[in-house]
């Protein structure tokens, strides 16, 4: 069980990283070193010998291994990342990077994602240095850079240059679950995420003949452009019911005792209410454009349009994607990956998935644990090159009216000191036991 000192040192930590501004701002314009430098001395001081690993100057991950009690089990590797999106203070009530504890509430950019897991990763190793633990299992602990832009100096870089490290891993935990869900009518939900979907942003291009804006031009490059976003903005992506998303479906039903109803998987989201949100993006594909680009002067056509949307895809269904975005562009509008990650799934009926099942009971009696798939991805994508599947299991237990979903990369993001306390004791559980 967690001693004082960890639930003391979870707070502290989560505030401390936070103070270190480690914004990822995309293009490479981040640098996570000195918050690397911290997550190793605590690692260092809790007897362990981290490394510290660079791709780019400045962009720093830590990796440590803790040797488990049995040689023969497999590994596990417990991730996060140290990078965070950028933060507006004057949108917030307390400036982003202040780290700030008032009432009983840690305040700042990283609170939610992800310094608490980090925090309580740290918090968890020296509580077993101090009682003198092993886990059963060896775990690789890992802190990552550059989660929020391409990975390519965090994870990415990991698994492709250094996958010694994570020898014998097969499975991960990290971020976006064992979270508690509200649905307003008191019922508790513990939504442990078992797989994400697929990530497909798209850069969409159509050409036209230039020209007078004041011609007759049945080669409108905007037009074309306009036509083909409208058509994927407008479509209905059929139904695709994943393993996970069906166990997911399953679950909720079990929990309101209503019938599993597959058949009818949105009549069913109608029936589950408020709970319907955990699984609503994750029944199908979804295309949304989000970005325009064209033209140059009011009275003149240009020769190209260019759009880009954020697609998503779920295991299994890839193929189907580009099948549907070829038709949905038509002939006159091209389209292309600008970043593509892959679907994942993760079985529910593993040992592990069980352990941190039991985990969470165990402190939260009252809630029911269901599976869910992450509509959007995270390192998990590129450590599942290694083999690793990956499980989303950050342990937070959520007063009623605190918004969880609105705090990633929100405005006032914050995380009770109650939620990482109990962050601490479940994920200490299941590391032990798992
Ligand atoms: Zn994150």
């Amino acid at each position: 069980m967690a001693d004082e000192q960890a639930l003391d040192e979870v707070v502290r930590f989560t505030s401390d990283l936070i103070r270190i501004d480690t914004t990822n701002r995309g293009g490479g314009d981040c640098r996570e070193r000195p918050a690397a430098e911290y997550a190793a001395e605590q690692l260092a001081g809790a007897g362990l010998e981290p490394m510290l690993l660079e791709r780019t100057e400045g962009r720093a991950n830590v990796v440590a291994r803790i040797e488990g009690s049995d040689p023969s089990a497999d590994a596990l590797l417990v991730h996060g990342h140290l990078d965070v999106v950028p933060a507006q203070a004057d949108d917030w009530s307390v400036h982003p990077f202040s780290g700030e504890v008032r009432d009983g509430v840690v305040w700042g950019r990283g609170a939610v994602d992800m310094k608490n897991m980090d925090a309580m990763i740290l918090a968890v190793v020296r509580g077993w240095a101090r009682e003198g633990i092993r886990p059963r299992r060896d775990v690789v602990v890992a802190f990552t850079a550059d989660e929020e832009d391409s990975a390519r100096d965090g994870a990415g870089f990991l698994a492709d240059e250094h996958p010694e490290l994570f020898e014998g891993c097969t499975e991960g935990i990290s971020e976006s679950g064992a979270f508690t869900f509200h649905d307003g009518s008191g019922r508790q939900i513990y939504p442990l995420a078992a797989g994400e979907r697929g990530t497909g942003w798209l850069k969409l291009s159509a050409r036209g003949r230039a020209g007078h804006g004041s011609k007759v031009n049945k080669e409108n490059a905007v037009t074309r452009l306009a036509a083909a976003v409208t058509r994927i903005g407008a479509y209905e992506w059929p139904l695709r019911p994943t393993a996970t998303v069906r166990a997911a479906l399953a679950g909720l039903a079990e929990v309101y005792g209503l019938d599993a109803d597959l058949s009818d998987v949105d009549g069913l989201l109608r029936k589950l209410g408020p709970a319907a949100k955990l699984v609503e993006s994750t029944v199908r594909n979804s295309a949304n454009p989000t970005m325009l680009d064209a033209g140059y002067k009011v009275n003149v056509i240009p020769g190209e349009a260019v759009a880009h949307v954020d697609g998503r895809f779920l295991p299994g269904a890839e193929d189907e994607f580009r099948a549907t975005l070829d038709r949905l562009t038509g002939p006159d509008v091209d389209w292309e990956f600008v970043h593509r990650e892959v679907a994942l799934e993760a079985p529910v009926d593993a040992p592990t998935y069980a352990r941190m099942r039991e985990a969470i009971e165990e402190f939260a009696p009252e809630g029911h644990v269901v599976p869910y798939c992450m509509s959007g991805g995270t390192d998990a994508k590129q450590f599942s090159r290694l083999g690793i599947t990956g499980y989303g299991f950050t342990p937070l237990e959520l007063p009623e009216g605190y918004d969880y979903q609105a705090m990633f990369h929100g405005v006032d993001e914050r995380v009770p000191v109650g939620a990482l306390h109990f962050g601490v004791r479940v994920l200490d559980r299941f590391l032990r036991t798992a």
